[in-house]
């Protein structure tokens, strides 16, 4: 395994509502680590932008941007991004904002659904859980069909939080296998890519989200379009277990995966 670090494609800062690190704090650790594109991707939680600094954020996030992009010139590609969570939950504000702001890079992301606002505080009982992700994929599924986005983030966000080190549960995923294949297949059809997510090794599922069988499931039905990010939010998580995800997408077939710019996918050999 070669321990190149090409990309980071979600990347929290400060102008996140969860983030530790300055933005400058994070694109540096990503240049010392040698990465070649890098895509700051704060949160936009949807339907809660009154909760928090949202639209000041975005617009320092604009800010930030333009500075690091010059900063780096020449030494590491660095796009404008953003992670919009639950566009689906205000949709024209979600419009709106991806009008106000010509973002390179748009990861979608579901975080929670209807029924339930945390995930992380759902009761030990497999019924709600399945509940839960029986939502979660209609939603998904829903998200993908609406499309306006480069990169369906997370696919299998949920399962940090009710199986692995964290949830603990033991969950039959295969009932969640028919939505998971429309999902592929429309973000397929609608040249989104899938993002692997290297937050899974670390935080307790112990492979990427998600795993390496439903990449393989999107391959094996046509996907192409991989994007790969450590969602670091802080400096020390930059880049995180990113070789572990491109040594898993070459033993399945890839080659290259994409960055995003003006959101039109670059692929990049891997
Ligand atoms: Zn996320
Ligand atoms: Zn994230």
């Amino acid at each position: 395994m070669t321990n190149i670090i090409p990309v980071d494609c979600h990347i929290h800062s400060t102008l996140s509502p969860d983030g530790n690190d300055s933005p400058e704090t994070m694109a540096r650790r990503a240049f010392e680590l040698g990465i070649k594109h890098f895509t700051l991707t704060d949160h936009i939680e949807n339907e809660k932008l009154s909760s928090w600094g949202y639209a000041e954020a975005m617009e320092k996030s604009l800010e930030v941007y333009r500075r690091l992009k010059a900063e780096y010139e020449g030494r590491m590609n660095v796009y404008f991004g953003a992670e919009l969570g639950q566009a689906l939950y205000d949709l024209p504000q979600a419009e709106a904002i991806l009008e106000r702001y010509d973002y390179d890079f748009v990861l979608g992301s579901q975080h929670r659904t209807k029924s339930y606002a945390r995930v992380d505080r759902l009761p030990d009982d497999d019924t709600v859980k399945y509940a839960y992700l029986d939502e979660y994929f209609e939603e998904l599924l829903a998200l993908a069909e609406w499309g306006r986005f480069c990169s369906l983030s997370h696919l299998t966000f949920p399962l940090r939080f009710i199986s692995g080190d964290v949830g603990g549960g033991e969950l039959d995923i295969t009932r969640y296998c028919s939505v998971i294949d429309k999902i592929l297949d429309t973000i397929i059809k609608k040249d989104i890519a899938l993002e692997v997510n290297s937050s899974g090794i670390r935080k307790g599922l112990h492979v990427p989200m998600p795993g390496m069988e439903y990449v393989k499931r999107y391959r094996d039905r046509g996907g192409r379009m991989i994007t790969v990010g450590s969602d670091a939010h802080r400096a020390e998580d930059v880049g995180a277990d990113i070789p572990q995800c491109l040594e898993g997408l070459r033993e399945i077939g890839f080659s290259e995966i994409c960055v995003f710019s003006k959101k039109q996918p670059i692929f990049i050999k891997i």
